[in-house]
């Protein structure tokens, strides 16, 4: 465990940290971004591409992997990794995050199955299919990992029973269940099977679900533990998952209970559900105050770009999010403006407002106004796209829905972020944030 995350730098101005995380696949320099590969794949970009880019890890998701092709036939094709070409550092989740909205989007449709439950919203992650560029603003909600509701058979405190859409399969998750898929799915980097807590909800529910959740993770530890025995596998690194919900002492119980469990890493789960910002950077900023420094800390479904800086300052090392990625084949391109702020000379932050704002400009460039622009898609940016194409290519590509389309601006937001996260690490290092 020791050789697995290793701080190199911490700043002298925040809770950031350099760092960086060992796997069987090659290292991830943290703080880093983990774009998804939902299905196995991240969307449009061959694995070749996604090298190129630079991408050190991506996000891949078990309950999507279970229902299709099923676990079974990755781990005969020797694990993901070989299965879908992306030789890279993988990280999977644990599937609770799917299976939990589809519980609540069966009881939002009049289902009797979670009677027993306090539930008390009218949350259902169909409502946040809805994204559009034109909603980013301060109560942008971050996008669900994955969009299909199958059906649901039972939840109970054991887990959660379900048929595939695919083929009527009766469909498990458990704590077990859930590691036993990640492990033949074989990412890197696995999640404890968490409950994630919609929003709104009430504290009574909030705590009910964080106390199962703590539950499930020693039931993952243990069932690990075992396999860890039976199996000569490569190794997988367990995260125990922070809930809590929007409560302060809820929050600061989970992570003292879960970082006293002593998994290799943790994430923070059941933020950006449709809380607000501000919320949502107060339930990490309650954890972050147990946070250890020899532990690696993921910031499961965040990566919006306004919010990182703020959110590495916590002590985040690592965000996975589908937002730069489906934002492309959206035809929303970022124009992140990082050489900006880095030129400036004195201490960071004295210009916050402005490197938010600088940080986080994008264009549609599906409106006609690019249809006779010539000029370069960001004109800070020396990617593959950015130096060979103009904003009137893309515009006619995606006007004619040409695939090519969904590929540039994929590779282009992509590099984008991880420039973004290169400069973050480099003002980390010059103790600037
Ligand atoms: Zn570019």
């Amino acid at each position: 465990m020791n050789n697995f995350f290793k701080v190199k730098h911490h700043s002298s101005k925040s809770k950031a940290r350099l760092g960086e995380i060992k796997t069987d696949h090659g290292i991830i320099k943290t703080p880093g971004f983990v774009p998804v590969a939902t299905k196995g794949t991240v969307k449009a970009l061959t694995p070749e591409l996604v090298r190129e880019i630079g991408v050190q890890t991506a996000f891949v998701n078990t309950y999507h992997l279970v229902t299709h092709p099923g676990v079974d036939i990755i781990q005969k094709a020797a694990g993901i990794h070989k299965y879908s070409g992306l030789d890279i550092p993988l990280m999977s989740d644990s599937g609770g995050f799917q299976v939990f909205s589809l519980a609540r989007d069966k009881r939002d449709s009049g289902s009797k199955f979670l009677s027993h439950e306090s539930l008390t919203t009218s949350w259902s992650p169909r409502k946040r299919k809805n994204f559009s560029p034109s909603s980013l603003n301060q109560t942008r909600k971050a996008d669900v990992r994955g969009d299909e509701h199958p059906l649901l058979v039972k939840i109970s405190e054991d887990g959660v029973r379900f048929r595939s859409t695919f083929d009527g399969k009766l469909i498990e998750f458990t704590p077990e269940k859930s590691m036993e898929y990640q492990a033949k799915i074989g990412a890197d980097i696995n999640m404890a099977f968490d409950e994630c807590t919609y929003y709104p909800a009430s504290h009574e529910y909030a705590e009910k679900a964080m106390k199962r959740t703590h539950e499930w993770l020693k039931s993952c530890i243990i069932y690990k533990a075992r396999q860890r025995n039976l199996l000569s596998s490569p190794l997988q690194y367990l995260y125990g998952v922070i809930q809590g919900g929007t409560f302060e002492d809820l929050r600061r119980q989970s992570a003292e209970v879960v970082l006293a469990q002593n998994t290799p890493g943790v994430a923070i789960g059941g933020v950006s559900v449709g809380e607000s910002k501000k919320e949502m950077r107060e339930q990490v900023k309650w954890v972050s105050d147990y946070l250890l420094k020899d532990r690696p800390v993921h910031l499961l479904g965040v990566g919006q770009i306004d919010d990182i800086i703020d959110l590495v300052k916590y002590g985040i090392d690592t965000f996975d999010c589908v937002e730069p990625t489906r934002l492309a084949r959206m035809g929303t391109l970022y124009k992140a403006r990082y050489q900006d702020f880095l030129s400036q000379r004195g201490p960071y932050p004295e210009s916050e407002k402005n490197l938010v704002s600088s940080l986080s400009n994008e264009i549609d460039i599906t409106k006609t106004i690019y249809k006779n622009n010539l000029e370069k898609v960001d004109e800070n940016c020396d990617c593959y796209v950015c130096i060979n194409f103009t904003k009137s290519y893309l515009h006619h590509l995606f006007k004619q829905r040409e695939i090519l389309g969904y590929t540039l601006a994929t590779y282009h937001n992509l590099w984008t972020m991880e420039k973004l996260f290169e400069k973050i690490r480099e003002l980390i290092k010059r103790d600037l944030i």
